[in-house]
């Protein structure tokens, strides 16, 4: 056999076995459509879903007309049946801005508890790998800082962020009853504050809101006094952190914390981005009810099981993201 049709039955081969078919949900938002996007690049089938809730068509327009990719409108509180095998399930289908998910609370909480009971009963007939986007907020107003995996959380479960928050933590347990129960292969990670190119401009995020105030010459608004703190993770390094958790060995379940654990308070990132465009002003508005004081991810967990780590510095981002909102005003 020459050397040339080796190498194209060694592509065959690696096709065949590696490529595989991957069901995102929320594709269609910002992480999702991320994620889309460089999984379709390495070859493998998608089947997107997405309500069009908080994600917008236009985010994943370039693969809509592309092979490999299939579309589908659908709202995970509902039941679905896919008849094609599916590999790997991606369960990130929930608004995540504040705002947005407080705009219907009660459909938020049936996104996070019955969408995700939905996509284990679906991992279980395809005895597929699943793999829940929860986040940060399981750790509510943390009495521990930074926040490892092991600490319970501190979650107010009757105010305005709880339907997201207590959804999300319900959304954790059904993943590790059905891993206890049924074998289901969950694997869970905690995605801390993300930010980059391809944010919906007004669904209300700080990173969004100021950069996008900024390039309007409006004031800059600043929650309280500014003194909370967050620690932002570039969505390229988060996306990365995703699926090499998605790789990882069947055993392992996590949670794991994924995110930036640089962390600042909301005037420094208030500052960065006066710093990077001229002639902004600041304006001081009410605390939202139960904002988080504080958060940032120990990440020991993610580096030993991943092997990862955030690259991207806040800098770098957010130059990359105000590029990204001025071609696009
Ligand atoms: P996003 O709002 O941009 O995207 C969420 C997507 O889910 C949207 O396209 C929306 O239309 C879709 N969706 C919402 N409810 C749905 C439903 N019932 N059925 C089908 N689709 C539905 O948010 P994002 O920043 O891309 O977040 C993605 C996931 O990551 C979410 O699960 C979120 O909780 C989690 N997360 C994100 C962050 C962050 O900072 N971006 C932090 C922690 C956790
Ligand atoms: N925030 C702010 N101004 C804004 C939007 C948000 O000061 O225009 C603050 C908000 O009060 C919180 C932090 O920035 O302390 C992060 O808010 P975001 O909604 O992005 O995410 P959260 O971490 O609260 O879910």
């Amino acid at each position: 056999m020459s050397n040339k049709s080796s190498i194209v039955l060694f592509i065959l081969f690696f096709t065949q076995t590696c490529a595989k078919t991957i069901l995102i949900t929320g594709a269609a938002g910002f992480v999702g459509s991320h994620l889309s996007k460089k999984l379709h690049g390495q070859g493998h089938t998608i089947i997107a879903i997405d309500n069009l809730l908080t994600g917008y068509r236009k985010n994943i327009q370039e693969l809509i007309s592309q092979p490999r990719f299939v579309f589908i409108e659908h709202d995970i509180i509902e039941p679905i049946t896919l008849d094609q095998k599916i590999d790997w399930i991606f369960n990130l289908a929930s608004p995540a801005s504040p705002k947005r998910y407080q705009q219907d609370p009660v459909h938020t909480t049936k996104t996070s508890v019955i969408g995700v009971l939905n996509m284990l009963e679906l991992a279980k007939q395809h005895n597929a790998r699943i793999l829940q986007a929860s986040t940060s907020e399981v750790y509510g107003d943390p009495l521990q800082h930074p926040q490892t995996e092991n600490y319970w959380g501190n979650v107010n479960p009757i105010g305005p962020r709880a339907c997201y928050d207590e959804a999300k933590r319900c959304a954790e347990t059904l993943c590790f009853d059905y891993h206890r129960k049924y074998g289901v292969k969950v694997k869970v990670i905690r995605i801390f504050n993300t930010y980059g190119p391809g944010m919906s401009p007004d669904d209300g995020r700080v990173v969004s809101n100021f950069i996008c105030q900024a390039l309007q010459k409006k004031p800059i608004t600043i929650y309280g006094d500014g003194s909370q703190t967050r620690s932002f993770c570039y969505v390229n390094d988060l996306v990365d952190g995703i699926i090499a958790m998605m790789e990882t060995d069947p055993e392992i379940t996590g949670p794991v914390n994924l995110g930036n654990p640089d962390e600042y308070t909301i005037l420094e990132l208030a500052q960065k981005v006066k710093d990077m465009i001229l002639g902004v002003e600041f304006c001081f508005k009410a605390l939202p009810q139960d904002d988080p004081t504080k958060r940032k991810p120990n990440i020991t967990r993610a580096k030993q099981l991943l092997g990862w780590e955030p690259k991207i510095s806040l800098d770098e981002g957010l130059k990359r993201t105000i590029e990204y909102f001025q071609k696009h005003k």
